[in-house]
């Protein structure tokens, strides 16, 4: 059996800066995934300004500039064809990235090991008991504490009975990553009927488009897709599920939930990342100090603590973007309205970005 100071599963954002804090701090940490990285993730890939006072606390900002990516110049809102809002990001150095998943993942992960954290990819873990076995295809390990940062799908959280089996979610999202004709520097957030699309350019020719669409959207996502890309290509989709369902209550004993496996963000905000460095960071602390105290009570008290902080900084405008987008009807009605009201658009917006008017177009170029 392996035996570490904290067991990590998953090595998403959430994992792999939580791996780095504790393997930074001298602890001994296992990093286990069940992917081989680089591994593709369905995301829009938009890296939100939130994110640079972390990478700067870690001593990480350097190298994450040095990834490649595009710069983001500022978020088109548009509804059935028509751009309704269109603001500018207050051009910064540190401002708003798009960095392929596959590229971000992968760099953090290493930066982890880099750190001394063990890393097991291509490993899948089947089991976790509260006695800190986590029962894995490559044997058993042992942990004084265990992160289950395993994703939205965590099976952390279900086997350890943080988060009930029933899923109510009845939206997929979809993401290909596709050449298009009009290709510009804003993230275009675009509502439908059946649902959205977010399209963010990820390099000079490529875009990543990903649609969420509830599953009563009597429609494949390229039929939706070539609604407003009538040239694209037959694409291959990649899907993910579910979109948004309950938070999962948050650790017991000696395991902790952090990034998507506590508690999804509609993927509407793009703030995924910065709650999964976010939480996965928190986790890391509240761990070491359990750890120097010998005292798990101790580590479930400060995490929940600074969870309940962290999530609390953008509770109306994740709680309003998850009501809209449930019911994409909804979403275009309340939109429609919105739209004669754009300083209330504003003040929800600059919660997540800092962010001007620019200009809006009579059509959308892409449409
Ligand atoms: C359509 C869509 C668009 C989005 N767009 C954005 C965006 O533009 N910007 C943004 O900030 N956020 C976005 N998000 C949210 C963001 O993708 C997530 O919040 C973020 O990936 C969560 O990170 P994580 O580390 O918690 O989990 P993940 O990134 O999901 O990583 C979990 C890891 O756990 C591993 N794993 C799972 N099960 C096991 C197992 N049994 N054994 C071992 N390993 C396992 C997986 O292989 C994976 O690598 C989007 C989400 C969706 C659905």
């Amino acid at each position: 059996m392996k035996e570490f100071d904290a067991i990590i599963v998953g090595s998403g954002p959430a994992g792999s800066l939580a791996a780095l804090v504790l393997a930074r701090a001298g602890k001994r940490v296992a990093l286990i995934d069940k992917a081989r990285f680089p591994r593709p993730k369905v995301c829009g890939d938009c890296v939100n300004p939130s994110c640079w006072p972390i990478w700067e606390r870690h001593g990480l900002a350097e190298r994450f500039a040095e990834l490649p990516h595009e710069s983001l110049r500022g978020i088109s809102l548009e509804l059935n064809h028509k751009v309704i809002f269109k603001h500018n990001f207050v051009l910064s150095e540190r401002g708003e990235r798009a960095v392929e998943r596959e590229v971000l993942d992968n760099w953090l992960c290493h930066e982890a090991q880099e750190a001394g954290a063990h890393l097991f990819h291509g490993v899948r873990v089947d089991g976790v008991d509260t006695k800190g076995e986590v029962k894995t295809t490559q044997g058993l390990f042992k942990g004084r504490f265990i992160i289950g940062a395993d994703g939205r799908n965590s099976i952390i959280s279900r086997l350890s009975g943080l988060a009930t089996y029933r899923q109510t979610c009845t939206r997929v999202a979809w993401q290909a990553n596709i050449e298009p004709d009009n290709l510009d520097h804003y993230v275009h957030m675009h509502i439908f009927n059946e649902g959205y699309y977010g399209m963010t350019r990820t390099s000079e020719k490529t875009a990543n488009l990903c649609l969420v669409l509830g599953s009563k959207a009597n429609a494949t996502p390229q039929k939706i897709a070539n609604r407003y890309f009538p040239s694209l290509p037959s694409q291959v989709w990649r899907s993910i599920y579910p979109i948004s369902r309950r938070a999962a209550d948050l650790g017991r004993g000696r395991i902790l939930l952090a990034g998507d496996a506590a508690r999804v963000v509609e993927p509407f905000t793009g703030e995924g990342i910065y709650f999964a460095l976010s939480s996965g960071e928190a986790a890391a602390h509240a761990i070491l100090k359990g750890l120097d105290a010998n005292d798990e009570a101790l580590a479930q008290t400060l995490y929940s603590d600074s969870h309940r902080a962290l999530y609390k900084k953008r509770a109306r405008v994740n709680t309003f973007t998850n009501w809209c987008a449930r019911r994409p009807a909804r979403a275009v009605r309340v939109l429609g309205l919105l739209q004669y009201w754009p300083s209330s658009i504003a003040t929800m917006l600059n919660q997540v970005h800092q962010s001007r008017p620019a200009p809006i177009p009579h059509a959308v170029a892409s449409a």
